[in-house]
Formats: structure tokens, sequence, C-alpha cells
């Protein structure tokens, strides 16, 4: 009899876990659950619609499911409101939590809880079509917008917000978002950055982005920093983003009908508005001889409907499973799961719950490899499960009211959101309500 390995999460770690597991060429059954009826996690609910290139790489989480080698069953959510965790492990030797982190860090100041808030975490899933957030329906009906961060992710909320509608119709957002954009009376988007030019940490290619866009124009808020020259910083990547700060700083401010200011030094203090959010107090911040950032007291007010905040993310707790609140993150050693330095028999994680949202899409692949290196070695002493034949997961499924979208039914909502791309002159539209993808998933042989 195989191994039987269960993988919770479809997002690049747990796929380049299946991936690991698969060609290792031990006598493992792979099955790869998650709690959304599509795979893929945040390469298809977190990388930017507009960046079409990076989501390539699909092609090669996909490979696992290709000759049907490893099993898909989406829509299955484990813990909290779904198959308890306890129950799984009857199921499986090993399981690989690779869950992600999918809760939105907080800013911590007043009116933060205002309507017109949100957390990257959410605006992004909207845009992206994430089934939970197509409720969230932002209002666009203001020409400000505060993005607080400093990070890529802030650069693509402030992009997809400034693009022309018409470029982001050759993307995969979903219908009503791209209704969304198209009616939107966003003009300024204020990026507020606690540093300086010299210290941001953008992927270049990221910055030059937006610098490029067809109907907006990038303006840099320093102070005058730049000109009185900052000290040109080692790190090759904030050298590359300083050159081009440098270059745009003295760009006239054109009439483009969209501006993404780039606010260095800024800091938000307080949201303002009775019920939803009218503005955003920041403070000016400065750096003191050891490197940190401080306040300087001096406070202006930007005059903004909508504050999205790209400040990071944090690990949901697993019940059942120690979970490290300081880090959001489940506590490990190599891929191990361990209570009080203790190792949890047959528990693994990989991915974002495992070191944190740091690293791109590859650095998944490594992380993975570590722990699939960890549960092999551990395999052959862990204890058989109570069911370890596969009917007996569907069955137990089944008593839950759970009608996991497999491999087939999958591409068959691929190909829905293709054929929905062909009408729009796109690639692919995305399906966003969850009882539409599920029709789409299961076709004509839904009960
Ligand atoms: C907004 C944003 C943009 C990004 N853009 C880029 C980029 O352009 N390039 C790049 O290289 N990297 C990018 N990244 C980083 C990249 O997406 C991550 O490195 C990667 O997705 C982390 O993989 P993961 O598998 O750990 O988590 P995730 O991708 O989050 O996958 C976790 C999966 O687990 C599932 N899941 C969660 N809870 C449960 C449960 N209880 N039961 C069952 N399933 C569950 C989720 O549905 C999800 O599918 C971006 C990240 C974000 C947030």
């Amino acid at each position: 009899m195989n191994y039987r390995v269960a993988v919770i999460g479809a997002g690049p770690s747990g796929l380049y876990a299946a991936a690991a597991l698969l060609t290792s060429g031990d006598p493992v059954s792979i099955e790869v659950l998650d709690r959304l009826p599509a795979p893929y996690g945040l390469v298809r609910y977190g990388v930017a619609p507009d960046h079409v290139k990076m989501k390539s790489v699909i092609r090669v989480l996909q490979k696992p499911f290709d000759p049907a080698d490893v099993e898909f069953l989406g829509g299955v959510r484990i813990g909290e409101g779904g198959i308890p965790l306890d129950e799984l492990r009857t199921h499986f030797h090993a399981i690989v939590h690779a869950t992600g982190s999918s809760l939105d860090r907080d800013l911590g100041v007043p009116g933060e809880e205002l309507a017109g808030s949100y957390g990257s975490g959410e605006f992004v899933s909207w845009y992206c079509g994430h089934p939970d957030f197509t409720g969230l329906d932002p209002a666009l009906d203001h020409p400000g917008v505060a993005v607080v961060g400093a990070g890529n992710v802030a650069l693509d909320v402030a992009r997809v917000l400034a693009k022309s509608a018409e470029e982001m119709a050759a993307t995969d957002v979903p219908g009503p978002v791209l209704d969304a954009l198209r009616s939107s009376a966003v003009r300024d988007v204020h990026v507020l950055i606690r540093r300086g030019p010299q210290h941001v940490r953008f992927t270049p290619a990221e910055l030059r982005q937006i610098g490029d866009l067809a109907d907006a124009q990038v303006v840099v808020h320093d102070d005058g920093l730049l000109a009185a020259g900052v000290d040109e910083p080692e790190d090759r990547r904030q050298k590359q983003n300083l050159g081009m700060l440098t270059e745009w700083v003295d760009r006239p401010v054109g009439d483009a009908p969209r501006r993404i200011h780039l606010r260095f030094l800024r800091s938000p203090v307080r949201l303002l508005g009775d019920g939803r959010v009218s503005g955003i107090v920041v403070e000016r911040t400065a750096i003191d001889a050891s490197g940190r950032v401080v306040g300087t007291g001096e406070e202006e007010t930007l005059d903004v409907g909508l504050v999205v905040r790209a400040i990071g993310y944090a690990g949901e707790p697993i019940p059942g499973l120690p979970f490290d609140e300081a880090t959001g993150t489940v506590p490990n050693e190599g891929g191990r799961v361990v209570a009080d330095g203790v190792p949890v028999p047959g528990a693994y994680v990989t991915g974002w719950i495992k070191r944190g949202p740091t690293g791109v899409i590859g650095t998944n692949k490594g992380d993975a490899q570590e722990t699939v290196a960890a549960l092999l070695a551990d395999l052959p002493s862990l204890p058989a499960p109570a069911h370890p034949e596969p009917d007996a997961l569907r069955a137990a499924l089944a008593a839950h009211g759970v009608r996991p979208v497999d491999w087939t039914s999958w591409l068959r909502l691929d190909a829905e959101e293709v054929r929905r791309g062909g009408l729009r002159g796109a690639e692919r539209v995305k399906v966003a309500e969850l009882a539409e993808m599920l029709d789409a998933a299961h076709g004509a042989s839904a009960p």
C-alpha cells in the first residue's frame, strides 16, 4: 500500500510540494485539497491581473495533475467551517499545510474601521475575483485614494487604480470589477511611504511600470531630498529605484488624466470620516542618525475617499496546530511542525504559513523541497491512518455535504473562463461568484 499524503492548499508552495513528492519515487499517493474550486492560490488571487507573464508559472504548477498522478479536491475547506483537521488525519499518514497568509495586518491607527478602509488582501482579492470578496464593492467615487506601503503590492494597487479601463479590459478581471474601474472617479493615488527615496525596495521593474502608464503620470514628493543629495545605496535594487526616482522628480506635472503621487517620509496617523473615509492625516517623518524612522510631529491631511493599507500579511491559525501569533506562522523546524520544540507526528508546513509572507513565487520551490525531504525521511516511522482507502475520504466529504471539484471539473471552469475571455479580447475573464464557479465546474452533471 502507498503512503497517503494530503497537501492542504493548492497555491505555489502546496503544488511545489506535490511535485516534489511525486518525483521522489517513493510510494506515495497525493491529494491536494483547497477551500476554493480553483487552484493556484495567490498566483490567481494576488498576482496583479496585468502581470500576465508572471501568471504563466501556472504551466509549471499544474504538471502534477496532468497525467492525473495527483488528485485535486477543490472546494474543500479544512478546519473552522469545514472538515475538522482531526478527521482528515484519520485518512492520511502525513499532512502538508500550505495554507498561506491571508490576513491583513492593521496600521493600528484610529479610523481604520471606517467604510472605505481596506487591507490590500481584501482589495486585491476583490479585483482578482476571489469568490469571498465579490461583495466588497469598494466605492471608487472620490478622486483621491491613499495606498499605504512601500512594497510591490502597494505599487500593484496604485497601478490597477491608475490604469485606463481599456488597459484593464485586456486582463482577466471579472466583469463587475471592470465595470467599477470603468466608472471610477479616481484621479490621484497617493502612495504613502515612511522612508526616503533611497530606501525603497520595490522590484525596479515594478517601479518602472508605473512610469510607463498610458494615462497616468508619476509625481515624486521628496521634500527636496533628491536635489539636496542622498547617500548612494549599496543594494542594487535600491540603487536602480533611486536612479528612476531622481529622473522623475524633475518632470513637470502634465495633464495626464490620473496621477500616482509617491509621497516619501509620510506615515499615516488617523483616518477621518463619519462612517466612511473622507481623508487621511499623515505625519512627516525623518530618518535619525541610527537609520530609524521618527515622527516630526508635523501633520498634513489628504483628501481621499478610499484607503488601502499594503503593509503585510499574517497567516491564519490552524485549529489543532500550534501557532506563533507574533510571526503569524506555524512553528516548525525545516518544515516539521513543532509544539514546544517537539515534532508533531505527521504534520508539516510549507510556503508563507511556514516562513511568513516573504519571497517570490519561486522561493516556495526550495521551501517545499525542504519540507518534503523531512516528510519522506519520517514516513516509514509514521503510524498508519485508520481509514487509508481513497473511497473513505470521498464518503467522509459526502457526509459533510461537500462535493469536491476534481481536476476535470476545474478544467471545465477554466475553459469557461477562457471562453468569456474570448468575448472580451482577453486571454481569460474570471468567474468570481462561487455558485457560478461551481456550476461551470460541475457542468451538466450538477445534481
Ligand atoms: C498581492 C500579492 C501579489 C503578489 N505578486 C507576486 C508577483 O508578481 N510575483 C511573485 O513572484 N510573487 C508574488 N506574490 C507572492 C506569491 O504570491 C507568494 O509567494 C505565494 O503565493 C505563496 O504561496 P503559498 O502557497 O504559501 O500561499 P498561497 O498562494 O496563499 O496559497 C494558499 C492556498 O491555501 C488555500 N487555503 C487556505 N486556507 C485553507 C483551508 N483552511 N483549507 C483548504 N485550503 C485552504 C487557499 O485557498 C490558497 O489556494 C504576491 C503576493 C501577494 C499577496
